[in-house]
């Protein structure tokens, strides 16, 4: 019997891109999607075109210049969705118009204030305008799994009459049962025999832990696009993790017997590149893509492992391009190492920001004896991520604290603040907390410090810190900022300044004109 081919669909720059706290500029979606195309997916998600100015532009960048994949945009079922998703994907040599609406008994009652039959006239419309324009057009049932399979029936019939050439049943929640599932794709392709000649594809959410396997489990019933995300990142638990779901499929080929165009040797880098440029963190411990999936740490596991590399290794890191050294930079490394190790980590940089990450480790190479990959990382990060096209209405000029045993931490600040010198003194329950209040005292007491976190890069008590800061302003608007420092209080000075200046920026932008 001929293999089945399934279509990988990567939707990281748009559901992927909905994670609590990520966000990409256009030049960085421009740069992932390239990587996902030298990865081999079939389909990329580049975003939600009518969503905001931005999410437009990054449509269309990806549209214009990412060749090979299909580029497919995201539009609700209403004429201006789908009008201006065309006009983003339009670009594209292969476009693709996704439209969907949510078909479960609580969104229709509670969300959409609809009726079973008035959605389904909303698909069938949406869907023929979008093939209007397109001959891709791919149609989702939101929320799938929690609405009845015979009602689900009857609105992917009507997509795939009004011309739906891909239907996607999402658990938009996070909510089936593998076993579940997959009865339900299989009664799917019972109910609506016309199914067999589109292509259907699934959409899991992380919520139970059950996204792998319920892809995996929708594959054996008959599905044959997956959709999901890189280092499984999404909406609140996140998307399928879509390395895991390519490396079951692979690893486990006797069982599945399916084919994929998937370049499996791009998988590591793929997943830095998402990691680093959306600050996302992969845990150490997850599945192909973790720091330790390669690592034994057990003495009968290394003495199995050096006899013969099957005993307890069901993949070779190399398959998906994990080179596992540890590569070290020391003071007298030029541009070419750094280049190649933050090229290896996903990162495209021009010369004049490895000039700029190149002369930072030699600094730290000056004060330490060597530097370690997540070292240059976190550098390279952190020059990155400054504000380049923004203003810097607050400036750090000095500091100073003093700590021990038997007295309160005391710290005080020097801040430029919009030209002007000033100083202040803070008390604190220890040096970070002291500085912190200081600055507060000279800046807009309307933003607070909701998050702090800090992570030693490398181990010793010498290492880099990095420190990752969440703010908020008086309407609720979100703003992170991270800075890495070998000094831990001034990391975090920076970390909270940074932040400071990205929401004054913002008030500049969007609130003077209001
Ligand atoms: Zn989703």
């Amino acid at each position: 019997m001929e293999k089945r081919k399934i279509i990988i669909f990567d939707t990281t720059l748009r559901d992927g891109e909905q994670s609590p706290g990520a966000s990409l500029k256009d030049n960085e979606k421009l740069v992932i999607a390239h990587q996902l195309a030298r990865l081999g997916v079939d389909v990329i998600e580049a975003g939600f075109p009518i969503a905001s100015d931005g999410d437009f532009e990054a449509v269309k960048l990806v549209a214009q210049n990412v060749k090979g994949p299909i580029i497919c945009g995201l539009a609700r079922t209403n004429e201006a969705d789908v009008d201006r998703c065309w006009e983003a994907v339009k670009h594209a040599a292969r476009p693709r118009i996704h439209t969907f609406i949510a078909t479960s008994k609580v969104h229709l009652e509670e969300k959409l204030k609809m009726t079973p039959a008035e959605v389904i006239k909303r698909t069938v419309n949406a869907v023929k305008r979008a093939k209007s324009y397109c001959a891709d057009v791919e149609f989702s049932p939101e929320d799938a799994t929690r609405t009845g399979q015979d009602y689900m029936c009857d609105v992917v019939r009507a997509a795939i009459e009004a011309g739906a050439t891909t239907i996607n049943i999402p658990d938009t929640v996070g909510y089936a049962e593998p076993q579940e599932f997959g009865d339900r794709i299989r009664y799917l392709f019972k109910k609506v025999p016309e199914a067999r000649k589109v292509v259907v594809s699934v959409h899991c959410h992380n919520d139970l832990g059950n996204a792998v396997a319920n892809s995996l489990a929708a594959i054996e019933a008959g599905a044959t696009q997956i959709e999901g995300c890189i280092n499984g990142i999404g909406e609140r638990a996140g998307n399928a993790a879509l390395e895991e779901i390519i490396m079951n499929l692979i690893t486990r080929k006797d069982y599945y017997n399916v084919t994929l165009n998937i370049k499996t040797r791009e998988i590591f880098k793929t997943s830095r590149l998402v990691s680093n440029l959306t600050g996302i963190e992969v845990q150490r411990n997850k599945a192909v893509v973790g720091m330790n999936a390669f690592a034994h740490e057990a003495g009968i596991h290394q003495h199995g492992i050096l006899q013969n590399k099957r005993t307890y290794e069901i993949m070779k890191p190399e398959e998906v391009g994990w080179t596992g050294d540890n590569l070290v930079i020391g003071k007298h490394s030029g541009k070419h190492a750094v280049t190649a190790l933050l090229e290896e980590e996903g990162f495209q940089l021009d010369q004049n920001l490895i000039s700029q990450i190149t002369a930072r480790i030699k600094e730290l190479a000056d004060k330490e004896k060597s530097v370690e990959r997540e070292d240059v990382i976190a550098i390279a990060r952190d020059i990155t991520h400054q504000l380049s096209e923004e203003e810097q209405f607050v400036k750090l000029e000095e500091f100073t604290v003093t700590t021990g045993s038997a007295m309160t931490p005391t710290a005080s600040v020097k801040l430029r603040v919009y030209g002007d010198l000033k100083i202040a003194a803070g008390i604190g329950d220890g040096p970070i907390d002291a500085v912190s209040n200081a600055i507060w005292q000279m800046v807009d007491p309307s933003l607070k410090l909701v998050d702090y976190h800090l992570k030693a890069i490398t181990g010793g008590t010498d290492a880099l810190a990095d420190v990752s800061i969440k703010l908020i302003d008086a309407n609720q608007n979100t703003f992170m900022a991270r800075a890495v420092d070998e000094d831990v209080i001034r990391a975090s000075a920076k970390a909270i300044i940074k932040g400071i200046n990205k929401a004054l920026n913002y008030r500049e932008r969007f609130q003077t004109q209001e």
